[in-house]
Protein backbone atom coordinates (compact mmCIF):
# COMPACT_ATOMS: atom_id res chain seq x y z
CA UNK A 1 0.00 0.00 0.00
CA UNK A 2 2.69 2.32 0.59
CA UNK A 3 4.58 1.65 -2.24
CA UNK A 4 1.79 2.31 -4.21
CA UNK A 5 0.96 5.55 -2.39
CA UNK A 6 4.46 7.00 -3.02
CA UNK A 7 4.03 6.44 -6.72
CA UNK A 8 0.59 8.23 -6.69
CA UNK A 9 1.39 10.86 -4.42
CA UNK A 10 5.41 11.04 -4.14
CA UNK A 11 6.61 12.41 -0.25
CA UNK A 12 9.00 15.09 -0.85
CA UNK A 13 11.66 16.27 1.97
CA UNK A 14 10.46 19.11 3.23
CA UNK A 15 14.32 21.14 3.10
CA UNK A 16 15.30 20.02 -0.38
CA UNK A 17 12.13 18.80 -2.53
CA UNK A 18 13.56 15.47 -3.08
CA UNK A 19 11.26 12.50 -3.42
CA UNK A 20 11.76 10.34 -0.56
CA UNK A 21 10.12 6.76 0.51
CA UNK A 22 7.44 6.74 2.45
CA UNK A 23 9.00 5.83 6.02
CA UNK A 24 10.78 8.61 5.74
CA UNK A 25 11.00 12.20 6.82
CA UNK A 26 13.78 13.39 5.42
CA UNK A 27 16.29 12.80 2.64
CA UNK A 28 19.21 10.83 3.77
CA UNK A 29 21.24 14.05 2.69
CA UNK A 30 19.53 17.12 4.91
CA UNK A 31 19.78 14.97 7.58
CA UNK A 32 23.40 14.54 7.30
CA UNK A 33 23.45 18.66 7.32
CA UNK A 34 21.60 19.05 10.43
CA UNK A 35 23.60 21.03 12.90
CA UNK A 36 25.41 18.93 15.67
CA UNK A 37 23.99 21.20 18.59
CA UNK A 38 20.76 22.82 19.42
CA UNK A 39 20.91 25.95 19.20
CA UNK A 40 19.85 28.36 22.54
CA UNK A 41 18.91 32.01 23.63
CA UNK A 42 17.80 33.39 26.21
CA UNK A 43 16.19 36.74 26.03
CA UNK A 44 17.32 39.70 28.20
CA UNK A 45 13.62 39.62 29.41
CA UNK A 46 14.79 36.03 30.91
CA UNK A 47 13.04 33.63 28.36
CA UNK A 48 15.41 30.95 27.36
CA UNK A 49 14.01 28.90 24.04
CA UNK A 50 16.48 26.07 22.25
CA UNK A 51 15.69 24.82 18.79
CA UNK A 52 17.75 22.29 16.58
CA UNK A 53 17.74 25.22 14.03
CA UNK A 54 18.32 28.56 12.18
CA UNK A 55 15.55 30.60 10.75
CA UNK A 56 16.99 30.71 7.53
CA UNK A 57 17.70 28.68 4.08
CA UNK A 58 15.53 25.23 3.75
CA UNK A 59 14.42 25.33 7.01
CA UNK A 60 12.58 28.62 6.77
CA UNK A 61 11.35 27.64 3.76
CA UNK A 62 10.10 23.65 5.39
CA UNK A 63 8.48 26.14 7.95
CA UNK A 64 6.74 28.53 5.33
CA UNK A 65 5.02 25.37 3.38
CA UNK A 66 3.95 23.92 6.46
CA UNK A 67 2.23 27.39 7.73
CA UNK A 68 1.48 28.89 4.82
CA UNK A 69 0.89 25.98 2.22
CA UNK A 70 -0.28 23.07 4.59
CA UNK A 71 2.67 20.66 4.03
CA UNK A 72 1.65 19.23 7.29
CA UNK A 73 4.20 16.45 6.11
CA UNK A 74 6.73 18.72 7.28
CA UNK A 75 5.46 18.97 11.31
CA UNK A 76 7.12 15.08 11.27
CA UNK A 77 10.84 16.01 10.53
CA UNK A 78 10.55 19.56 11.90
CA UNK A 79 9.19 17.86 15.63
CA UNK A 80 11.85 14.96 15.41
CA UNK A 81 13.76 17.69 15.27
CA UNK A 82 12.47 19.49 18.24
CA UNK A 83 12.69 16.27 20.23
CA UNK A 84 15.74 15.67 20.08
CA UNK A 85 17.23 18.76 20.89
CA UNK A 86 14.97 18.58 23.89
CA UNK A 87 16.07 15.16 24.92
CA UNK A 88 19.53 16.39 24.32
CA UNK A 89 19.07 19.44 26.40
CA UNK A 90 16.82 18.40 29.58
CA UNK A 91 17.73 14.52 29.20
CA UNK A 92 16.06 12.86 32.33
CA UNK A 93 14.30 16.06 33.32
CA UNK A 94 11.50 16.74 30.63
CA UNK A 95 8.12 18.41 31.75
CA UNK A 96 5.24 15.64 31.40
CA UNK A 97 2.87 18.27 29.94
CA UNK A 98 3.63 19.67 26.76
CA UNK A 99 1.42 22.43 24.96
CA UNK A 100 1.81 25.14 22.79
CA UNK A 101 1.42 28.87 21.54
CA UNK A 102 -2.38 29.32 20.68
CA UNK A 103 -4.04 30.86 17.85
CA UNK A 104 -7.07 33.03 17.76
CA UNK A 105 -9.92 31.39 16.45
CA UNK A 106 -9.90 34.08 13.22
CA UNK A 107 -6.39 32.77 12.36
CA UNK A 108 -7.46 29.33 12.45
CA UNK A 109 -10.10 29.37 10.44
CA UNK A 110 -8.34 30.93 7.69
CA UNK A 111 -5.31 29.00 8.18
CA UNK A 112 -6.83 25.24 9.22
CA UNK A 113 -4.93 24.66 11.07
CA UNK A 114 -2.21 25.68 14.15
CA UNK A 115 1.36 24.83 12.80
CA UNK A 116 2.55 25.32 17.02
CA UNK A 117 0.04 22.74 18.01
CA UNK A 118 1.07 20.40 15.16
CA UNK A 119 4.43 20.84 16.17
CA UNK A 120 3.40 20.30 19.84
CA UNK A 121 1.50 17.33 19.37
CA UNK A 122 4.38 15.46 17.47
CA UNK A 123 6.53 16.44 19.72
CA UNK A 124 4.89 15.12 22.84
CA UNK A 125 4.29 11.84 21.59
CA UNK A 126 7.91 11.11 20.35
CA UNK A 127 8.68 12.38 24.17
CA UNK A 128 5.74 9.79 25.11
CA UNK A 129 4.73 13.16 27.23
CA UNK A 130 0.99 14.24 27.67
CA UNK A 131 -0.32 17.57 24.84
CA UNK A 132 -2.61 19.84 26.32
CA UNK A 133 -4.11 22.78 24.98
CA UNK A 134 -3.42 25.12 28.02
CA UNK A 135 -4.22 28.79 26.28
CA UNK A 136 -6.28 30.35 23.89
CA UNK A 137 -5.25 33.74 21.77
CA UNK A 138 -8.33 36.63 21.60
CA UNK A 139 -9.53 37.75 17.97
CA UNK A 140 -7.50 40.96 16.64
CA UNK A 141 -5.01 40.90 18.17
CA UNK A 142 -2.68 39.61 15.44
CA UNK A 143 -2.00 42.53 12.59
CA UNK A 144 0.77 44.37 14.96
CA UNK A 145 2.50 45.76 11.82
CA UNK A 146 1.38 49.43 12.24
CA UNK A 147 1.72 49.89 16.02
CA UNK A 148 4.14 51.29 18.34
CA UNK A 149 6.19 48.86 20.19
CA UNK A 150 4.40 50.17 23.43
CA UNK A 151 1.32 49.45 21.46
CA UNK A 152 1.88 45.67 20.77
CA UNK A 153 3.49 45.24 23.95
CA UNK A 154 -0.07 45.95 25.78
CA UNK A 155 -1.89 44.61 23.44
CA UNK A 156 0.14 41.24 23.72
CA UNK A 157 -0.55 41.86 27.25
CA UNK A 158 -4.08 41.35 26.63
CA UNK A 159 -4.03 38.82 23.99
CA UNK A 160 -3.25 35.48 26.13
CA UNK A 161 -5.39 33.31 28.71
CA UNK A 162 -5.32 30.08 30.23
CA UNK A 163 -8.38 27.79 29.47
CA UNK A 164 -8.55 25.98 32.98
CA UNK A 165 -5.72 26.89 35.82
CA UNK A 166 -6.34 23.49 37.16
CA UNK A 167 -4.08 21.92 34.25
CA UNK A 168 -1.33 24.29 34.70
CA UNK A 169 -0.70 24.18 38.82
CA UNK A 170 2.38 22.96 40.30
CA UNK A 171 3.10 21.24 36.59
CA UNK A 172 6.35 21.79 34.72
CA UNK A 173 5.77 22.92 31.31
CA UNK A 174 7.54 22.40 28.20
CA UNK A 175 6.09 25.39 25.44
CA UNK A 176 6.42 24.60 22.23
CA UNK A 177 6.17 27.16 18.94
CA UNK A 178 7.30 27.17 15.27
CA UNK A 179 9.66 29.89 15.45
CA UNK A 180 10.95 32.55 18.08
CA UNK A 181 11.90 36.16 16.75
CA UNK A 182 11.90 38.33 19.24
CA UNK A 183 10.54 36.09 21.62
CA UNK A 184 8.01 38.52 23.30
CA UNK A 185 4.83 35.99 22.53
CA UNK A 186 6.80 33.20 24.31
CA UNK A 187 7.76 35.59 27.08
CA UNK A 188 3.78 36.61 26.88
CA UNK A 189 3.14 32.49 27.24
CA UNK A 190 5.50 31.64 29.81
CA UNK A 191 4.30 34.62 31.92
CA UNK A 192 0.49 33.41 31.43
CA UNK A 193 1.32 29.95 33.01
CA UNK A 194 3.38 31.20 35.67
CA UNK A 195 0.77 33.62 36.81
CA UNK A 196 -1.68 30.69 37.02
CA UNK A 197 0.84 28.57 39.21
CA UNK A 198 2.94 26.41 36.49
CA UNK A 199 6.08 25.26 38.48
CA UNK A 200 8.45 25.80 35.75
CA UNK A 201 8.07 26.05 31.85
CA UNK A 202 10.94 25.49 29.22
CA UNK A 203 10.82 26.73 25.58
CA UNK A 204 11.39 24.82 22.53
CA UNK A 205 10.37 26.15 19.00
CA UNK A 206 11.98 24.69 15.47
CA UNK A 207 13.68 27.56 14.30
CA UNK A 208 15.35 30.56 16.11
CA UNK A 209 15.90 33.51 13.85
CA UNK A 210 19.85 34.83 14.39
CA UNK A 211 20.15 38.43 16.47
ZN1 LIG B 1 16.52 16.84 1.47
Amino acid sequence: MNRLLSLIFPQKCPYCGKTIGYSLTECEACRESFPDKPFTRITNTGVKCSAPFLYEDKVKNAIIQLKFHRVVFNAGSLSAAVARTVCDIYGDHIPELVTCVPMSRDRLKKRGFNQSELLAEKTAALLGKSFVRTMKRDNGAEIQHELTREERINLIDRTYHIIDPSIVRGKEILLIDDIMTTGTTLLRCCEVLMDCGAEKVICAVAAITEK
